[in-house]
């Protein structure tokens, strides 16, 4: 198992020892796990700091990574959060170490957190939509220091209505193909089965299959852990989803190459 998309007590939303997350997949028998702690500069929710102490964290991923070497192979990686603002301090921290492997993500769009009523409510849904595709094309074509876009869908899970795919699957078309041309990946993030999505996973079947077409090839499965007992959560079932989709391999990163694993 892979598990490349997790948290620990480095990101402003989880209290878990980076220690108790590695021993939870040691224990599970995950073979690569990737720490991917929050660096979300101007996060737009005073309430929240999603800086990070980059120094003392890269200093723990040192010393947990040597000292359960021979039991799991730890991937030190970053979530970034994707601002049109913030694209220098991204750049920034992604150089401040040599990570493996970095996730770019939106929690923020068009100058508000993605989770606020005020953007997800009060206009249509499909203005919702087209504002947050736009907003995450317009920032992708400009920002290019990651491997793997985090949670694509992610306006699912707070949106008031999803609208149908034609009010909006043009932008989403133009964003797999984009990646697919970076050379960048996407990741299935199986967080959507813990905020019981149904059907709309993240991504979903046909955005995945969009992106295979499009010629991408650059698939990580992550449980998006922010405690121990979500480690390895539902990644079968994201295998599983990679398989339908035509995929062959799984991607996992080192120095920030990829590197293929049989699924
Ligand atoms: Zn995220
Ligand atoms: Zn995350």
């Amino acid at each position: 198992m892979y598990d490349y998309h997790t948290h620990s007590s480095f990101s402003g939303d989880s209290d878990e020892a980076l220690e108790t997350m590695v021993l939870r997949a040691i224990s599970l028998g995950i073979k690569e796990y990737a720490v991917t702690d929050h660096y979300d500069p101007n996060y737009r929710n005073a309430a929240y700091d999603f800086g990070l102490d980059s120094e003392a964290y890269t200093r723990e991923l040192e010393r947990i990574g040597e000292k359960y070497s021979g039991k799991i192979k730890l991937v030190k990686g970053l979530e970034l959060g994707i601002q049109h603002d913030v694209t220098e301090a991204c750049r920034a921290m992604t150089g401040a170490y040599p990570f493996d492997f970095i996730i770019g993500s939106f929690h923020c769009a068009e100058g508000f957190e993605i989770c606020a009523p005020e953007y997800v409510t009060g206009r249509r849904a499909e203005d919702v939509y087209r504002g947050f595709y736009a907003y995450v094309l317009q920032c992708l074509k400009l920002y290019k220091d990651y491997d793997v876009l985090g949670h694509l869908n992610v306006i699912d899970r707070y949106a008031a209505r999803i609208p149908e795919n034609e009010a909006y699957y043009d932008l989403v078309e133009d964003i797999v193909r984009l990646l697919a041309a970076d050379g960048k990946g996407i990741e299935i993030n199986t967080s959507c089965f813990r905020y019981n999505m149904g059907e709309r996973t993240t991504p979903t079947a046909d955005m995945l299959r969009l992106y295979v077409l499009a010629g991408g090839e650059i698939v990580t499965v992550g449980s998006d852990a922010h405690r121990a007992s979500d480690v390895g959560f539902m990644l079968d079932r994201a295998r599983g989803m990679a398989r339908d989709a035509g995929l062959k391999y799984l991607a996992t990163f080192e120095n920030r190459a990829v590197k293929f694993v049989k699924l």
